[in-house]
């Protein structure tokens, strides 16, 4: 076996989820986190489809997320009295399997740990590549020499800025923003979210299944690029603020809350697109590969990436050169169509002009036309034939239960 040494940046989904499957076939995973730790709570995510569940199960985690599972929640479209206007069924957003993206980052984290080195608080400054491996700088200070590195480091991969060059070449606003913070002391009644719209903008509030006096708000609206600084949560604050003061039904509530709002989550809503997803000794996997921010199933694709990039490694016995290449040509296809179905995301949900939503509104309140946009979430899904690696690296009690 060459390159036994991968340094993966980033720990929430595709992290270590690759650093799980790295050290399944016998490599030494070492994953390093800008974050002091896993980062807590964010937004619900969800798998949908059997190429999704077949690698939950493969990996053994299937059973601990169900336990956890949100169950989804309804998405219901209100006029600004509170009526009932259209509404998407908890499987719209929530596909197969639900569950908050920071409880998925602890699961994947538990099942890796035990052949994973973890570095929290620290990131890479620097990469040299060499014939022989990758020279790394932490911002630590510290310098050490891996075989391989892998950026799973999200949207805004450093990794990708240092080996593939600058965001801007490769990261495509779509037009959008989108913001979400908790509402403490608001008890949202019932299981579903309440969706607002105004011509480019849409708010909305959701209850928390974990705490029936914690709600979420859930915000979006249209621009153009904006000029902030992306680690000023005050000016991102102000930026929402700014944004939808003047909109009634509940977001004077939702916006009191926001200048308490330690866990407040803005960005804008685009795509990642690059010619190639690896040079040299150095891959990206993730949203850092192929990100939507929204609507685009990048925790689904993030899973499945980091089983075909590990699983390609171990079948070509550490050979980045194979492997790499192999990776990019199974899975790049399925990527970018689901990115396709993130794309509209924002103007699906925050549509610019009032007879759109209205249009939107009356074509989902049918079923069939309901039925037909799931299956074709679900199609994109289940576009490739999924690898089986299970002889392959020694990995031979990866069977599930059910012999997925
Ligand atoms: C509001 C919202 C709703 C969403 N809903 C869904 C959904 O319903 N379904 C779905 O499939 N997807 C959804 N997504 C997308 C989903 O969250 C991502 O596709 C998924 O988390 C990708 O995982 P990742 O590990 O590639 O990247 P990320 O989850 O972005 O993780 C990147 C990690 O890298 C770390 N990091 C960043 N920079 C550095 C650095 N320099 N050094 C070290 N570490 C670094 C970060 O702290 C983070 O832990 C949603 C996203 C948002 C914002």
């Amino acid at each position: 076996m060459r390159n036994r040494t991968v340094l993966i940046s980033g720990a929430s989904v595709a992290g270590p989820a690759l650093a799980h499957w790295l050290g399944r076939y016998g490599f030494r995973p070492t994953v390093v986190e800008i974050a002091p730790g896993l980062r807590p709570g964010g937004n619900a995510v969800d798998f949908r489809g059997e190429n999704h569940l077949t690698v939950l199960e493969r990996m053994g985690v299937l059973g601990p997320l169900r336990a956890i599972q949100t169950g989804g929640t309804a998405m219901r479209f209100v006029d600004a009295q509170g009526r009932r206007l259209m509404e998407l069924p908890a499987d719209f957003a929530g596909g197969d399997l639900e569950v908050l993206r920071g409880e998925l980052s602890r699961v994947l984290y538990e099942h890796s740990r035990d052949a994973t080195e973890y570095i929290f608080g620290d990131s890479v400054t620097a990469l040299t590549d060499t014939a022989d491996g990758v020279r790394v700088t932490f911002a630590s200070g510290a310098a050490r020499t891996f075989d391989l590195v892998v950026g799973a480091d999200g949207v805004h991969s450093q990794v990708r800025r240092l080996a593939f060059g600058p965001e801007a070449d490769f990261v495509r606003h779509l037009g959008y923003y989108v913001a979400t913070w908790s509402v403490a002391g608001h008890s949202r009644a019932g299981r579903d979210s309440l969706l607002h719209n105004a011509p480019g903008l849409m708010a909305s509030v959701g209850g928390d299944h974990r705490d029936p006096h914690r709600a979420l708000a859930f915000v979006m609206f249209a621009s153009p690029p904006l000029d902030y600084d992306r680690h000023d949560l005050d000016a991102q604050r102000a930026i929402v603020h700014e944004r939808f003061a003047g909109l009634g039904w509940e977001v004077p509530r939702l916006l009191d809350a926001l200048p308490d709002a330690t866990d407040l989550y803005f960005d804008a809503i685009c795509r990642v697109d690059l010619p190639a997803w690896s040079r040299g000794r150095v891959a990206l996997v993730g949203d850092a590969a192929a990100g939507a921010t929204l609507g685009g199933m990048g925790t689904g694709t993030a899973v499945l990436g980091a089983y075909i990039l590990a699983g390609e490694l171990a079948r070509a016995k550490g050979d980045h050169t194979v492997a790499y290449p192999r990776y990019e040509a199974l899975l790049s296809g399925l990527a970018r169509r689901c990115q396709k179905s993130g794309d509209g995301a924002g103007k699906f949900l925050a549509p610019r002009r009032a007879w759109t939503a209205r249009a939107r509104n009356a074509l989902l309140n049918r079923r069939w036309a309901m039925d037909m946009t799931l299956r074709i979430a679900r199609n994109r899904t289940e576009s490739i034939a999924l690898p089986d690696y299970r002889q392959v690296g020694g990995d031979l009690d990866a069977t599930g239960p059910s012999g997925r």
